[in-house]
């Protein structure tokens, strides 16, 4: 058996992502009861500083759960069963809110598209135009497609639902899209924002929360899918303690700090640092696969057509992710095992590819608790783990990072 590798594991999954070590240290003391008033201090002040980093001066609830918890909670609380949504699909994360959708007995309509490229605004605003009945509740969009590094323009797809006049509820998931790039929940007219713990906010995973318009608020009222743990009329009753069960101290103890920390860097500074992180991968990541562009098209069934050599996954330039890249590599190569030579040998830790892209893609996490030397020594990594598996690139992608980033 192989000998564990020495040293410090470079994380560059995109979530969970790294814990700073200030979060690690806050985290570590005693628990305090959770109805105390010091607790309560604590509680108040993570409550406020979430709400400035969804930029929104509305609603907002918490639970102790991943992602998946707040998923359901926005879903639960606003629609009945029968109700129709149109889902904006992106990839491996909209499918699974679509399946999700459909369990709690919604109709969801999909706007399908190119995986690589992201559907078209267009496509939306006509089929929101076409349901002169407003037969559609909502419209239900995935901010940062964590499965294939894009993000789609949410001021966009409000500006279709404004011009059509279409009163649909407006539910964006911003799991990996808060903390490592914009989101205003007020300014673009969300109804109902979902986030996590792990990601941006750079926590354990184990809290997510959802953010509420005044809209969202008074549609839970007539909403009749069967709830109780996700309940806001349950949690609006337990106020000002706003949680349902034992609140998880700890993580509230983390997110006090890695909001003071967000707000001590910046949040301009904050997406800054991503989008500058996130060029020099893309410089790496051309520079590897010599610019090649295939046209080759992604969706549910995986990669159709030919890639003959490394290319990014996201194949339209205005929507590629600050926060995660996928990356294909050329046909015959599998991903995965590739994936497993990094974190065997190097002990580099990178994203796999989900569902239908499984083998084909790999991600490199870039968000959260990251600087350029963690960075370049992902990157420098991948290339020696491209050569230990003689899979082909073009050498100097670490070369062309350091040209993105000096
Ligand atoms: N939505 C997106 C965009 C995600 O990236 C994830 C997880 O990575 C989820 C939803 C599900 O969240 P969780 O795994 O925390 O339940």
């Amino acid at each position: 058996m192989n000998a564990k590798p020495r040293g410090r594991q470079f994380f560059q999954n995109p979530g969970p992502t790294n814990i700073p070590d200030r979060v690690l240290r806050a985290m570590d003391r005693a628990v305090l009861d959770f109805l105390s008033d010091e607790f309560m201090a604590i509680h108040r002040a993570c409550h406020a500083g979430l709400k400035r980093v969804l930029k929104t001066d509305q609603t907002l609830y918490m639970y102790a759960a991943s992602g998946h918890g707040a998923w359901e909670a926005g879903l639960a609380n606003i629609f009945s069963p029968g109700d129709r949504v149109l889902m904006l699909e992106s990839g491996y994360f909209s499918d699974s809110w679509t399946v999700m959708a459909g369990h709690l007995g919604l109709e969801v309509d999909v706007v399908s598209c190119d995986w690589r490229r992201g559907v078209s605004v267009d496509q939306v605003a006509s089929r929101l135009k076409a349901d002169t009945v407003h037969a559609i509740k909502g419209v239900l969009v995935v901010h940062n497609e964590t499965a294939t590094g894009l993000s789609v323009p949410i001021p966009d797809i409000r500006r279709a639902l404004d011009e059509t006049g279409h009163p649909a509820l407006l539910l964006v998931d911003t799991i990996s899209s808060l903390g490592c790039f914009d989101f205003q929940m007020d300014a673009w007219g969300v109804d109902i924002t979902v986030g996590g713990s792990q990601k941006g906010l750079m926590l354990p995973t184990g809290m997510s929360f959802t953010g509420v318009s005044a809209k969202g608020v008074a549609a839970s009222a007539k909403a009749t899918t069967r709830r109780h743990y996700w309940d806001w009329k349950e949690m609006g009753a337990r106020e000002p303690q706003r949680f349902i069960g034992t609140t998880p101290v700890h993580i509230f103890y983390g997110l006090e700090e890695s909001l003071k920390m967000l707000e001590e860097e910046g949040l301009d500074a904050v997406f800054a640092r991503h989008r500058r992180l996130a060029n020099a991968t893309r410089a790496a990541v051309r520079h590897w696969g010599g610019n090649a562009n295939s046209g080759a098209t992604a969706g549910a069934k995986g990669i159709a057509g030919d890639v003959g050599a490394i290319e990014l996954f996201c194949a339209h330039d205005a929507r590629l992710s600050d926060s995660v890249t996928a990356v294909m590599l050329p046909q015959g190569h599998d991903a995965d095992a590739f994936r497993r030579t990094a974190l065997n040998r190097f002990n580099l830790s990178l994203g796999g590819g989900l569902g239908p892209l499984g083998g084909r893609i790999f991600r490199i996490g870039h968000m959260g608790d990251l600087n350029e030397p963690m960075l370049l020594g992902a990157l420098a990594t991948v290339e020696l783990a491209f050569k230990t598996c003689g899979i082909p690139y073009r050498q100097g992608g670490v070369d062309a990072a350091i040209q993105s980033l000096a």
